[in-house]
């Protein structure tokens, strides 16, 4: 069957049409500029990447080009939209109400409505993009996969704040976890890939991409991760504070005359590595030049990133009382061999040892961690758009 995989954003969509049997991507694409102006960027397998300025007003213009270049006599992979067997849709927050992937309907529309509220940026796009699905492909069966439903399994001493109860009860104030796709993903083809039973293993998840979480799996479930109610929680990522006493918020608004909104817009667009390097870059890419360069700042950037990493590993160590194996994932993680280098560095006690020469690899499945080393440690590239081609058709 083929999944027609989509990630839709206020002003942007992406796509994927996978076959679900060779899981090969037949064609992908992005669609930007929504609600401006608009522009479509194709491109079927093997074929030539094409960008295209077209009018999107809203979300259905932009989805029936997808349709159009999908279908294209020259450039298409499918003869007509009946060749789509399923949507599957890429959907932020799912509160305590999805706890897995759903086939959608007009109760699950509803709930996904009613988390909006915990995801005002996410939900509504997300909803948008569904809906003009829904109208341009009548018939054809959709399937929301959560971002936060892998990290429902979380035990309550992992997901409740030391706030008052009553704001857990009233506006479902927790941690929720975010990534959930890509921890799934991962925990389950690093324990396939390092030969270990999934159900009998302890594995720590480490997707460090711009935002960047980490997950304790335990025995294929996840017990903790260090996202929270929001994004901002936890690691320090490229733009995003992560964990920090929260009463410099106030702090902060006092010395630099700022309210709410203002604090929030610091926390989640100037801070990280990027408010950390001087604003040189949040991409790890350029940190790395700088700090060949002797940039200080950027080599702080750096140690503060991968420090924090290495706390979170230690702790969900303590959390599932031991650990098989840690998979490094998404951007920094499939490639900044420097900072994998240093957060196992903080990591010795626990027995690992580094395969300096492995650690170079790139761009597929490999170990990094010496034969004799106590704990497994590999790089696994993720694939969310594959992992929910897989759920969307295990579903329909
Ligand atoms: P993601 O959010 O998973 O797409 O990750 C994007 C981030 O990965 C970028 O902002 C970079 O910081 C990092 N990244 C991507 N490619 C490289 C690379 N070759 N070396 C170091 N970091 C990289």
């Amino acid at each position: 069957m083929n999944v027609l995989v989509i990630n839709c954003g206020s002003s942007s969509l992406k796509f994927q049409l996978i076959d679900s049997e060779s899981e090969n991507v037949l064609a992908k694409g992005l669609c930007e500029r929504i609600g401006i102006d608009g522009s479509l960027t194709y491109q079927p397998a093997g074929g030539e990447k094409v960008k295209s300025e077209k009018a999107m007003p809203t979300h259905t213009e932009a989805i029936q080009f997808v349709i159009d270049a999908l279908t294209d006599s020259e450039t298409g992979v499918v003869k007509s939209l009946s060749e789509i067997g399923a949507v599957g849709h890429r959907v932020v927050h799912g509160g305590e109400k999805f706890a897995s992937s759903v086939v959608i309907n007009d109760e699950v529309l509803a709930g996904i409505e009613a988390c909006s509220d915990l995801a005002p940026l996410h939900n509504p796009a997300n909803l948008i993009g569904i809906r003009a699905c829904q109208k341009l492909m009548p018939g054809t069966p959709m399937v929301a996969v959560f971002d936060t439903a892998f990290h429902q399994t979380m035990p309550e001493k992992a997901y409740l704040y030391g706030l008052p109860y009553e704001y857990y009860e009233k506006y479902a104030v927790r941690r929720y976890g975010f990534h959930g796709t890509s921890h799934s993903f991962v925990s389950k083809h690093a324990a396939d890939f390092l030969g270990l039973d999934l159900n009998n293993s302890k594995i720590i998840v480490a997707h460090l991409g711009n935002g960047a979480s980490i997950s304790a799996v335990l025995n294929g479930k996840c017990v903790d991760t260090s996202m929270g109610l929001t994004p901002l929680e936890g690691l320090v990522m490229g733009t995003r504070s992560g964990d920090m006493d929260p009463a410099i918020m106030e702090y902060i608004a006092k010395k630099e005359d700022l309210d709410i909104a203002g604090v929030m817009n610091v926390l989640n667009k100037k801070s990280g590595v990027y408010g950390l390097s001087k604003n040189l870059s949040s991409d790890f890419r350029d940190l790395e030049e700088a700090m060949e360069n002797g940039n200080k700042y950027a080599a702080a950037a750096l140690e503060v990133f991968c420090y924090r990493v290495a706390k979170y590993i230690g702790s969900y160590v303590a959390a599932m009382n031991g650990v098989d194996a840690i998979a490094f994932t998404a951007g920094i993680g499939e490639n900044a061999g420097i900072v994998r280098e240093k957060v196992l560095a903080y990591l010795g006690y626990l027995g690992i040892t580094l395969d300096a020469e492995a650690n170079k690899k790139r761009g597929e499945d490999f170990v990094i961690s010496t034969a004799d080393s106590k704990v497994k440690v590999a790089v696994i590239p993720t694939n969310e758009e594959l992992a929910i081609a897989r759920e969307t058709v295990a579903l329909v």
